[in-house]
């Protein structure tokens, strides 16, 4: 079922985030990684709402919007987690093909259920996610406005 938010501020945004990963933080074990793909306007608020997520998988390090890394790999602490191990923050912004996500390691990576993955601009590399891939999308609407859509 599709989900629309509107947020009026970066709290609010990551406010959202953070009830979204306590969520799929509770769910049961997969046979394959919890992957989200996060789509649309630059500075529609991807990278605020991941550090919310990040925060409710209780991660402590900062999230930061990659400037020409393209991947980075958080722990997910024990005592926050029932199963998830690894939270993986991928931002193919700067990416040119999706042969660069693969070089990676990707398809491991998607592969290990102990995995949530959250990637930005992963329109670039749909071809790539599988299906069951949770895809949000991300509008401007105005300086403090931001329409997020959980598209399902
Ligand atoms: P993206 O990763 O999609 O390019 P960012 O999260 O890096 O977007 O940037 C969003 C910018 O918009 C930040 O500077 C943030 O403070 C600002 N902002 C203003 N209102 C909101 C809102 N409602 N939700 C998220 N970010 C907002
Ligand atoms: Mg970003």
């Amino acid at each position: 079922m599709k989900k629309i938010f509107l947020t009026g501020n970066p709290s609010a945004t990551k406010i959202l985030a953070a009830a979204l990963a306590k969520g799929i933080n509770r769910r049961k074990i997969g046979d394959r990684a919890f992957i989200i793909g996060l789509e649309g306007d630059l500075g529609g608020g991807k990278t605020s709402f991941l550090q919310g997520f990040a925060k409710g998988l209780g991660i402590k390090e900062k999230i930061l919007s990659p400037t020409f890394v393209i991947m980075k790999k958080f722990i997910i602490p024990a005592q926050k987690t029932r199963f998830f191990k690894f939270f993986y923050h991928f931002d193919c912004y700067r990416m040119g093909t999706e042969k660069d996500v693969l070089e990676l390691g990707f398809k491991e990576i998607i592969s290990d259920p102990e995995n949530i993955i959250a990637i930005e601009w992963a329109e670039k590399i749909k071809k790539t996610l599988p299906p069951k891939t949770l895809w949000i999308n991300f509008k401007f609407i105005n300086d403090k406005k931001r329409k997020i859509t959980i598209l399902k």
